[in-house]
């Protein structure tokens, strides 16, 4: 017996030893940049003049082909705002209008060996929700200047990010930069709707004139401001993977009747159990590469004990996934989600249905595939009654390196335009664009780097959709500075 407790005191002696010396050789991954003093951008009237009449040119996109053929002149309105409000940019850069209603700009480098970068925002926005009008501060399309803000739909998402890249444009061309490495600057109109002829034919434009690009940058994540749990700075999330998309429909047919002389299990009842099986069987947690490198990245700044428990990941990963699942939005870092969207069934209330249908939207976490969802979704229902379809999909995408020359161009650039900012890679739960270029480029970052709290990122997509215009100016800063840190940026994989 004496034994045995010397035994044990000697492993707890020596994993406490191990957790100690983990979490004190921890290093910061962090990057202290000059003297640390931010590159700021005093207040540019005319640039907030410029996001403002953006936001004014309505360019809500449609999935249905007619509705969005209603609304080319909106778009073409829209291109031609750009091409007059940035003459030195589209005198200076080829450009190419793709199908009409996307563009695609090239910046000319002198060093062909040089992959070229391409950075990406989307024109488009999403309509309003008419019951929620009334909600706006400031009218949605008004591009309103007030209060410090710039108010309307697609302030953040995304035209915010898509004038700014001009701004900086422009900004550079005034400076004299001549580049080296050869930049792309792209924007399509159907983002909000799967992108399919917009970034799909920018996309397929670039294959078919053989691009493979080194770097590419798209919107997704952001400067999250006391979002991210235990973390007292703000956080430049940078999204280094994307989800993949899912959707299955599950059909069910059996005979129906007169409601007053009911089957002891109709279609309805069999679909609703099966629709509650897949709810009440959620995927396993997992964590991705991206989730590992946000631990990796966050563990030095977290406070004690949670500092200790992030260095050692090896022993608590468990206790990590569990404490992420306990919010929705950690959750949906940490596991293959699924929720029942559309249900389709009955026509009166004294008819019992014959027909009925649901479909089940999946968001599945690199490292798995929609097939292994499929079959698992199978497996769940059990039931050869239900009939199960798998509909639209997208693999989750591939995740690029934090050590990755690209990756690092960014938190450099974090580094110098924020110095207050903490970097880490994260997982983008959401869809975007950067899905058509996935074969186009082995170095995907989806950042928007402005700052947003909890109530901005609602705002997206949401009511009183605004950026505030200090943000705005960093964020203009931070791409003049990218393409600039991009011509002499060196990392040893520097290509
Ligand atoms: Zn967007």
């Amino acid at each position: 017996m004496k034994k045995f407790l010397l035994f044990i005191l000697t492993v707890l002696v020596i994993l406490t030893g191990i957790l100690a010396f983990n979490t004190l050789s921890l290093k910061s991954k962090q990057l202290i940049s000059g003297n640390g003093v931010a590159l700021q951008l005093p207040v540019d009237e005319k640039a907030v003049e410029h996001l403002s009449r953006a936001i004014q040119i309505n360019t809500i996109s449609f999935a249905d082909s007619l509705k969005m053929a209603d609304a080319l002149p909106r778009f073409d309105s829209f291109i031609g705002f750009l091409k007059s409000t940035y003459p030195l940019v589209f005198n200076s850069l080829e450009d190419t209008v793709i199908g009409g209603r996307n563009i695609l700009l090239k910046w000319k480098g002198s060093d062909s060996s040089l992959p070229p970068a391409i950075l990406y925002a989307h024109m488009d926005v999403v309509p309003i929700e008419q019951n929620t009008i009334s909600q706006w501060k400031h009218a949605p399309f008004s591009g309103q200047i007030a209060d410090g803000y710039i108010w309307g739909r697609g302030a953040l998402d995304d035209k915010g990010s898509l004038v700014s890249i001009f701004e900086a444009l422009t900004r550079c061309l005034q400076k004299g930069l001549k580049p080296a490495r050869t930049i792309y600057i792209a924007s399509g109109s159907d983002e909000e709707v799967g992108g399919k002829t917009g970034a799909e034919s920018i996309a397929s434009y670039c294959r078919q004139n053989k691009l493979h690009f080194g770097f590419y940058e798209d919107e997704g994540l952001m400067i999250a401001r006391g979002v991210v749990p235990n973390i007292k700075k703000d956080v430049a999330l940078i999204g280094t993977a994307e989800k993949g998309y899912l959707t299955i429909e599950l059909m069910v047919d059996m005979p129906g009747g007169h409601s007053s002389k009911p089957q002891k299990e109709t279609a309805l009842d069999v679909l609703v159990k099966a629709v509650k099986k897949v709810h009440d069987k959620p995927f396993e947690k997992m964590v991705s590469p991206s989730t590992i490198g946000f631990i990796d990245y966050l563990a030095c700044e977290m406070p004690m004990p949670l500092k200790l428990v992030f260095a050692n990941k090896w022993l608590f990963k468990s206790l990590i996934l569990s404490e992420y699942a306990k919010t929705d939005a950690g959750n949906a870092l940490v596991r293959t989600t699924g929720v029942a969207t559309v249900m389709n069934a009955g026509l009166q209330d004294n008819v019992i249905p014959t027909k009925v249908s649901a479909k089940i939207n999946f968001r599945i976490l690199p490292g798995q595939s929609t097939q292994q969802v499929a079959e698992k979704v199978k497996e769940i229902i059990d039931d050869s009654r239900v009939q199960i379809i798998s509909g639209e999909r997208v693999e989750p995408s591939q995740s690029t390196p934090a050590n990755s020359w690209g990756f690092k161009l960014l938190q450099k650039t974090s580094a110098e335009v924020f110095p207050d900012v903490i970097v880490a890679p994260s997982l983008m739960i959401g869809s975007t664009d950067s899905k058509h270029f996935a074969d186009l480029t082995d170095a995907t970052y989806r950042f928007f780097p402005t700052r947003m709290d909890n109530e901005a990122i609602g705002s997206i997509h949401g009511i009183n959709e605004r950026i505030k215009i200090p943000y705005f100016m960093e964020t203009i800063r931070f791409y003049e500075t990218l393409l600039n840190n991009m011509q002499t940026f060196s990392a040893e994989n520097r290509k």
